[in-house]
């Protein structure tokens, strides 16, 4: 059962299928309130429909492209066999999803529209990143842009993704590669398989720098809620790990590599005490609650940057050493 906010047939007026006729499958509901929406009767009006009532209303148009779209089409489970049975009917489904839902059920021949969400929206810290490592070729990434600022976020975004997916597909690939013709044992596959590993670690320490270039931009248009003292060395700290991480990684250095595990705890504390701190700022004056929040956020997000050169330090020591040391202590 789906609930079902309006179906209408009319122009595609977005991506490459633009200017095609079209029907339209708006389902209800949305967990998402970007500043801009133009669909907000899509929050809750809608009427219950079986997916087969669905698809004979989609059959009475008699077009080959059909649009999922919300709301947050994603919401609801019936959305699989619905886009199922479309295709399976041999029409054209395209889904417009918000992108902070996982794609990773959607069936793969359909058309997916994944908007990633740009600061001006209010809901640039809901993008779901991996969705953008999900895409198939023949998807396609919406960026609504709202001013200058959210430009520069969706071109710095697709630049970083390129070079990311770009190095992390170079080293995959060069890995594969190795195992394949020259069949390693012992000591040269675990140089392989943690070098696949590390690329992984790498990647979301990207996505992190995203979310902190988000929450900064957010920040940059407020007055400053206070002199920056702990974030600094939490960033400064998070950074030197991670270069350390990578130079135990190139030197075989398990001595620095345990060095880095070592100064995960001194990251922690520091994040402790940033919140501890906002939190007094949140509980005595509440106009600073949103600011207090983003810049919560961005200590949470050094913290993983320096939870992930802390995986990278353990499989060091694995690598070197044959042991594994994630979940123990020394
Ligand atoms: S995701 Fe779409 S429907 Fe939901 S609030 Fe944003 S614009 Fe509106």
């Amino acid at each position: 059962m789906l609930t079902v906010n309006e179906i209408f047939h009319s122009i595609q007026g977005e991506s490459t299928h633009a200017g095609r006729p079209c029907v339209f499958v708006r389902l209800t509901a949305c967990d998402l309130r970007c500043s801009w929406c133009d669909t907000p009767y899509a929050f809750h009006e809608g009427r219950k429909m079986t997916i087969d009532e669905v698809v004979a209303a989609v059959d009475r148009h008699g077009c080959p492209l059909v649009e999922i779209t919300g709301g947050e089409p994603l919401l609801q489970d019936d959305v699989y066999p619905l886009m199922e049975r479309l295709l399976a009917e041999g029409r054209t489904v395209m889904l417009e999803t918000g992108g902070h839902r996982p794609i990773a059920r959607v069936p793969r021949d359909v058309v997916k529209i994944v908007d990633v969400k740009c600061p001006g929206s209010g809901e640039a810290d809901r993008n779901e990143w991996r969705n953008l490592d999900a895409l198939a070729p023949h998807d396609e990434v919406k960026f609504v842009v709202k001013d200058r600022a959210d430009y520069e976020y969706a071109r710095d975004v697709i630049a970083r993704d390129r070079d990311v997916n770009a190095y992390e597909n170079e080293i995959d690939e060069k890995c594969v590669e190795l195992l394949a013709l020259h069949q390693p044992a012992a000591s040269d596959l675990r140089f392989i398989t943690t070098a696949m590993k590390i690329v992984t670690d790498l990647e979301r320490i990207g996505d992190q720098a995203v979310n902190i270039a988000q929450r900064a931009l957010e920040l940059n248009r407020e007055p400053q809620l206070k002199p920056y003292m702990d974030l600094p060395r939490m960033a400064e700290k998070a950074q030197a790990m991670m270069k350390e991480s990578l130079d135990a990684f190139v030197a075989r250095d398990t001595a620095l590599a345990r060095r880095v595990r070592g100064e995960d705890e001194a990251v922690d504390a520091l994040n402790h005490q940033i919140f501890r701190e906002l939190l007094t700022f949140m509980m005595e004056d509440p106009t600073t609650i949103t600011r207090a929040i983003r810049l919560i956020l961005i200590a949470r997000f050094l913290e993983r940057v320096a939870d992930h050169a802390t995986n990278i330090a353990e499989m060091v020591i694995y690598l070197v050493e044959s042991k594994i040391v994630r979940h123990t202590v020394g």
